[in-house]
């Protein structure tokens, strides 16, 4: 086993460092977070680096690189803000390896090289107010007329959908059918007639706009599926892997960066004569807060490797999912203890961490699920 880093691979990533440095210091961050101000712009400079065609093929104007530099990268994107790992994952996960994945080659050749570009976001719009873990439950549903369809029903925390170009957003197209069978997956442009969206307000990820959903009569033009017709669940269940490992590697980016937040006060934090760093209590717990890090990034490597080399991951890439979101929870709710009052601050970073954290233990896929996934593949 080889954990060196590839030349390449560092240098794109202190690439990252400079363009972050520049364009979202620490103090952009918090100043983003107080505003509900996203940095969609971001995109742009994603694209000037090359970052957004690490692993498309040079045909549609990608580099063909490895999986593992999309998972550095969004790592240390979420190092820096989860907001900018977000961007990054969405923009790869679900837009891009979406079409690379299952789409047609007409699509592959119309939206891979604007994805690479920077000029196309998508939002995965798949919950629904009655469909969440549960999502075969789903029920908007898309009837088929002469070129199209017309779609009905309603969508719920969609995230980015303001911004998004296109809603990747899964209908059941067999009208008759139940569960995962009947489903397609549709590109739905976001500003067509009969599409309306209500803004939802929540405890964390300021940045992260969430939106509720409707769709009423709109017309969808039959070359927008993705995919075979009434195939969409395992089109979809194809790509989860690449979006787990986005999610997972944004929160262990956030889980080091509240690992040395908090590393960084205890240090230099005085109290009965001596820094905070000098009780053994607290010695330990920094170290058991590495520890979980660590371990979730070995996990998450493991999944990389897998994918570039082609071999199957169903429990790597739930493994990944469960231990990176258990992690950050971990290391934020430790990190608010031992800073206290510092970290109760809203102007602290530890806190806009651990407000955030809260999502990914059930976000993209309930831990629960996780599990099921994994005790199906290991035969109980
Ligand atoms: C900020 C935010 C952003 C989001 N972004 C998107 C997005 O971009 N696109 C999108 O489509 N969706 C998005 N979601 C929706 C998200 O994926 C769902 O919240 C998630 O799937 C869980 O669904 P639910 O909230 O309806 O919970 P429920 O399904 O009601 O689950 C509630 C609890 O019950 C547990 N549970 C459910 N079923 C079982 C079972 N069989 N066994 C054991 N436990 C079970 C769950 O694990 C969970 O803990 C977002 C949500 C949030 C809050």
């Amino acid at each position: 086993m080889d954990f060196s880093l590839s030349e390449e691979q560092t240098s794109i990533l202190s690439s990252v460092d400079k363009m972050i440095s520049k364009f979202l210091p620490p103090e952009e961050v918090r100043r983003r977070d107080k505003n509900y101000e996203p940095p969609d712009f971001l995109l742009k400079h994603y694209a000037e680096l090359g970052l957004l065609g690490i692993p498309f093929p040079e045909k549609y104007g990608g580099l063909n690189q490895k999986w593992l530099t999309v998972t550095l990268v969004n790592e240390r994107l979420g190092y820096y803000a989860a907001i900018a790992a977000s961007l990054y994952g969405t923009t790869i996960g679900f837009g891009g390896m979406s079409f690379l994945t299952y789409g047609s080659e007409y699509q592959k050749k119309t939206y891979l090289p604007k994805i690479i570009d920077g000029k196309l976001r998508f939002s995965l719009a798949l919950t629904e107010p009655t469909a969440g873990t549960d999502a075969g439950g789903l029920i908007t549903s898309a009837k088929r007329i002469n070129n199209g369809w017309v779609v009905n029903g309603r969508k719920t925390w969609i995230s980015g959908a303001d911004q998004a170009d296109y809603l990747v957003t899964p209908v059941r197209t067999d009208l008759g059918s139940s569960g995962s069978k009947g489903v397609s997956i549709l590109l739905i442009p976001r500003k067509t007639d009969g599409i309306s969206m209500t803004y939802l307000e929540k405890v964390g990820n300021n940045c992260l706009t969430s939106w509720d959903i409707g769709f009423d009569d709109v017309f969808v033009n039959y070359e927008n599926i993705i995919g075979e017709e009434n195939n969409g669940f395992r089109n979809l269940m194809s790509t989860l892997h690449y979006s787990r490992s986005c999610q997972a590697s944004n929160a262990i980016g956030q889980a080091q960066n509240a690992v040395d937040i908090t590393k960084n006060h205890v240090l230099n934090r005085i109290q009965f004569g001596r820094p905070l760093s000098k009780f053994q209590t607290i010695k330990h717990r920094i170290v058991d807060m590495q520890l979980r890090v660590d371990q979730a990034r070995f996990i998450l490597y493991k999944l990389a490797w897998l994918i570039d080399e082609g071999k199957r991951c169903r429990i790597e890439a739930a493994q990944a999912k469960i231990l990176a979101s258990e992690c950050l929870q971990y290391v934020t709710h430790h990190g608010m203890q031992l800073m206290a009052s510092y970290g109760y601050s809203l102007d602290s970073d530890i806190q806009r961490l651990w407000r955030d954290s809260r999502l990914y233990t059930f976000g993209e896929g309930a831990n629960e699920i996780q599990k099921d996934i994994i005790a199906k593949e290991i035969g109980l």
